[in-house]
């Protein structure tokens, strides 16, 4: 799938589902109509991004342009009207260098100018006439007397007429050409009627067409220019070029050239500035001397109706604020501009319309030559291209709207066509899919025009039948899982168990429990969710323990634990395992066993009473024993002493009674003697020594024992010589050996007449077995199984061979406490064979202590003195072994006994300097030896050392609180044995010496 599949995916997913035709509608919108709308877009973007940066940048350049153009204008007009200026100021400078000769030398009047000379009654001189060839007017103010002085000057000054003349002539722009003298005397050309305009005492240096051209206005006597005015005589405006003539230094006057700006004025007004642009002059003081007549709006003179520049109009506003354009307030700015700079270029304001203006400076008067341009008009061109443009790019993006409409529509139609194709397919895939899920497996191919639906409508098709295979077999199993289920729920119904699944932190996450419904209930209610609100703190922690000890073990483990329910307590043993597929969680299998717990206790109980009464028992019966056999050896002894008492011998039937009464006294005595055993066995009492017996002395002394008895009843006892010596059983000597006499004794009891019996030993893997065959009458199957119970005496025969019973239970007990086994078959009539089984032992540990060598002769022994020590042991095989390690020590002769008495005895008579006492001595134990040890006063100060089998702590601690000066177990180890040993020996040496 790709990304807009994904998209779209994810869309459906959101928005549940929408239709196909939406779909694919959506899908053209965003793989092809959004991208191809945004580049198409950037590109528009582009287009008119580069056309407005183009446009600025022609528009800077356009402007660099104009104002090169129009500044060029400018200044090219500035100096044209400059230059004619200039001319008018070089003829000034001229006319005053010929006047000033002219005045310094002597003429007189001529005739013609004589006669248009003459006074006024004011005293004023003047011309009343023009000559006929033109002529120049004189005044000469009435302030001054007019004598020949003046008339002299008036016709020296007049020899300049035709010079005047000239200037007039050639210079156009020239309007008039005068002189004006200290002494109000003044000549123009060309002539008018003076008298009729001058007032006749006019004071004509006060004017300013004198003063402005003085020694204290113009001191470098340049040619200088007046201010604009107004020609009073209606020659319009009107400038004067005045220079001073000074004669010897001395000012004579200031002769000066009018000149009206008319013909600058049209030249200004026919000027083509380019863009609809105009000119305007304005004078050094703001006023504006030259204005088309059209553009007088931008300057506020709309308010004259009339030509601005009308002699009477200018008569009215000519010197008024509005005329001066340094005086608007609203150009202030270009007011300091241009009054600064030469010349320039500007932007401004006017009317609300943006201008550009271009400014030079007509350096002769001071004039400022502007040209005003709209702004607009410079770039309508231009403006021109860029609606151009921008009509395009509309024209552009139109056509593309449109182009999209198109596609839209085209789209559109196209989607419907694919979306309907699409669904109309899918329609069928879908009937199919539907018809499949109903259960009908096996469905017919569709036709289908797209090659993928119709690959799907196979893979379904074949699905359907895959699907219809595993829905039969699915059904099966179904069947066959229910069944299993209802099997598993009987079975899961039938445990009383309860059934828990606990996580690691002690959190119950199911419970279950058939039997215990009330905690069910509980639990469901919300009673308890962890085992904390169930067991208490120490059980609680317990059981903690246990379930992280499974879940890091996965080794099940138990827990008991007790419950208050409904006010009786409840026990519970509990099996902890780890839970199938959760590793943090185990399942507790809790089983009620309050039950169990309660017979439990009273079993204990009932044990414990058990346990009294045997004891109580076992306490009777050895009282009564001890009891009975003080009675019954007075019966005995003095029955003996009736039998053999040589002064009066018994008669027959005394004899025979006397017997009856030893043989009843013998039975009983015999009886009270196993009686006490079975009770001393029951209560525990019985010492046994486990320890290494080698089998060969036992066999022979017990044949040895029991060959009288076999021979009195006429039993042979047959025997095989025993050649292996080193053949060991674990076990307690003296109890082996009174166990294999019962079992000869039995054997030779319940025989027959002349029978025998066949007494020998083998070996079955680690064991060896004593067995006892005789030829007697035998015991049924049914009386097998009561033969080891006490008391019991089987058939009638029993009534007359002497028995109590008793025998083969002690023996069978004495086995069985020795590890052992007692085995019994036999055969009614035919006989029985017994056979009893001890573990065999190695003698590697005899042999290993018997090959150890020791230190000859440890040096700490007294040399020349000779040790005594006395060993009392029953068992050959230990006797020879203690035997040999203490031959080694040259210092130490050893003697022994196999009996408490014997001990007594030799330790009375040798009085040795040890004694080592075995514990488990037949008959005497070594307790009662050492007991009557120390009764003796030969023997109560002899070291005595116990050698036993029992390594208990307790026989250790009894050993000790008696006497003993050490305690040594079997079996016994060679080296510690020696030095402790010879260590008693030497320090009881040395307390002796002390
Ligand atoms: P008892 O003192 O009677 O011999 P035991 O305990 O030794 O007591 O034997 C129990 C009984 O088993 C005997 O009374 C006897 O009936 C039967 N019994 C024991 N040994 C043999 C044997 N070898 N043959 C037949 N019966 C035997």
């Amino acid at each position: 799938m790709n990304v807009n599949g994904a998209i779209v995916m994810k869309n459906l997913i959101k928005d549940e589902s929408i239709s196909l035709y939406k779909w694919i509608w959506k899908s053209y919108i965003r793989t092809a109509l959004i991208p191809l709308l945004i580049v198409e877009l950037i590109f528009i973007c582009i287009y008119f991004g580069s056309n407005i940066w183009s446009h600025k940048k022609t528009v800077i350049f356009f402007k660099g342009q104009v104002q090169d153009q129009l500044e060029q204008i400018a200044n090219q007009e500035a100096s044209g009207i400059d230059d004619q200026l200039s001319s008018i100021t070089n003829s000034t400078m001229f006319f005053s260098i010929q006047m000033g000769r002219a005045l310094s030398t002597q003429a007189s009047l001529t005739p013609i100018d004589y006669d248009r000379l003459t006074y006024s009654k004011e005293g004023a001189y003047y011309t009343k006439k023009d000559s006929e060839d033109g002529g120049a007017s004189i005044f000469y103010s009435g302030i001054v007397p007019i004598k020949e002085d003046e008339q002299e000057k008036v016709a020296r000054a007049l020899t300049q007429q035709n010079l005047m003349a000239d200037i007039k002539n050639t210079q156009p722009l020239a309007a008039s050409i005068y002189l004006n003298t200290f002494d109000s005397f003044n000549m123009i050309y060309p002539y008018f009627d003076v008298i009729s305009k001058y007032p006749p005492l006019s004071d004509i240096p006060s004017n300013n067409f004198y003063y402005e051209a003085d020694a204290a206005h113009n001191p470098e006597r340049k040619v200088k220019w007046t201010d604009v005015y107004l020609d009073q005589s209606g020659d319009g405006l009107i400038t004067s070029a005045l220079c001073p003539v000074y004669n010897d230094g001395f000012l004579e006057g200031v002769v000066g050239i009018n000149m009206t700006i008319n013909t600058i004025a049209n030249q200004i007004l026919t000027m083509h500035i380019p863009w609809h642009g105009y000119a305007l002059l304005i004078g050094k003081n703001g006023n504006i001397l030259v204005l088309p007549n059209s553009n007088k709006t931008d300057w506020n003179l709309d308010k004259i109706n009339d030509n601005i520049y009308d002699g009477n109009t200018l008569k009215d506003n000519f010197n008024s604020d509005q005329f001066n354009l340094y005086k608007n307030k609203d150009l202030n700015f270009l007011t300091n501009k241009i009054t600064n700079d030469t010349s320039g270029f500007s932007n401004f304001m006017l009317k609300n319309q943006s201008r550009v203006l271009s400014w030079s400076t007509i350096s002769n008067t001071g004039w400022k030559l502007l040209l005003v341009v709209p702004e607009q008009d410079i770039y309508s061109k231009v403006d021109i291209l860029i609606d151009n443009i921008i009509k395009i790019g509309i024209f552009m993006t139109s056509g593309l709207i449109l182009s999209y409409i198109i596609i839209f529509l085209v789209i559109s139609k196209k989607t419907k066509k694919i979306s309907s194709a699409f669904s109309n397919s899918l329609l069928k895939i879908n009937s199919l899919v539907q018809r499949i899920s109903d259960g009908n497996y096996n469905q017919e191919e569709p036709t289908f025009k797209i090659e993928e639906l119709k690959n799907i409508s196979v893979q379904l098709i074949q699905m359907g039948k895959r699907l219809g295979k595993t829905n039969k077999n699915l059904l099966i199993t179904q069947y066959e899982l229910e069944k299993k289920e209802t099997d598993l729920k009987a079975l899961v119904n039938s445990i009383n168990d309860i059934i828990l699944e606990v996580d690691s932190k002690g959190y119950i996450t199911n419970f279950w429990s058939k039997s215990h419904h009330d905690l069910y209930e509980l639990y469901m209610r919300g009673n308890f969710s962890s085992i904390d609100d169930i067991l208490d703190k120490d059980t609680c922690n317990r059981a903690r323990e246990k379930i992280l000890y499974v879940l890091q073990t996965k080794e099940t483990v138990t827990i008991e634990f007790s419950i208050e329910s409904n006010s009786d307590l409840k026990w519970f043993e509990a099996c902890i395992s780890s839970r199938l597929n959760y590793e943090t969680k185990v399942v507790v299998s809790a089983r009620d066993i309050t039950e169990q717990k309660k017979l439990a206790s009273s079993i204990i109980s009932a044990k414990e009473e058990a346990e009294k009464a045997n004891k109580a028992k076992s306490e009777f019966l050895s009282s009564m024993s001890h009891e009975l056999r003080t009675p019954l050896n007075a019966i005995l002894g003095f029955s003996q002493v009736l039998e053999l008492d040589p002064e009066s011998p018994l008669t027959y039937s005394q004899q025979q009674s006397v017997e009856e009464i030893l043989k009843a006294g013998n039975h009983l005595l015999e009886l009270i003697n196993e009686v006490l055993d079975l009770s001393k066995i029951e209560s525990g009492k019985v010492s046994i020594s486990i320890e290494c017996v080698e089998i060969k002395p036992v066999m022979e002394e017990t044949f040895a024992i029991i060959k009288p008895f076999a021979d009195k009843h006429n039993i042979k006892i047959i025997t095989y010589p025993i050649e292996d010596s080193n053949e060991f059983v674990s076990s307690d000597r003296t109890r082996l050996k009174q166990i294999l006499l019962n079992l000869l004794s039995n054997a030779i009891k319940y025989n027959k007449q002349n029978g025998q019996v066949i007494f020998y030993h083998d070996r079955i893997d680690d064991k060896y077995r004593f067995h006892v065959i005789d030829t007697g009458i035998g015991i049924s199957d049914f009386d097998l199984d009561f033969i080891f119970k006490p008391f019991h005496r089987l058939n009638e025969l029993n009534n007359s061979i002497e028995g109590t019973g008793i025998g083969l239970t002690v023996s069978k007990q004495l086995v069985e406490l020795m590890s052992g086994e007692i085995y019994v078959e036999s055969q009614k009539d035919i006989g029985s064979h017994f056979c009893v089984e001890f573990p065999s032992t190695d003698l590697c540990i005899l042999q290993a202590n018997e090959d150890v060598i020791l230190d000859e002769n440890p040096n700490y022994f007294f040399e020349n003195r000779l040790y005594k020590v006395l060993y009392v042991e029953d068992n050959p095989a230990n006797l020879r072994l203690v035997e040999r390690i203490l031959k080694q020590i040259n210092n130490i002769e050893i003697f022994s006994a196999t009996s408490g008495e014997l001990c007594i005895d030799l330790a009375v008579s040798h009085k040795p300097d040890l004694i080592l006492l075995d514990i488990n001595l037949p008959g005497m134990d070594g307790h009662e030896v050492f007991k009557r040890l120390q009764m003796h006063e030969e023997t109560h100060n002899i070291p005595i050392v116990a050698i036993s089998a029992h390594a208990m702590p307790q026989d250790i601690e009894k050993a000790f609180s008696l006497g003993f000066a050490d305690y040594i177990t079997k079996p016994i180890n060679v080296v510690s044995f020696s030095e402790k040993i010879s260590n008693i020996l030497v320090n009881n040496e040395l307390k002796d010496t002390d």
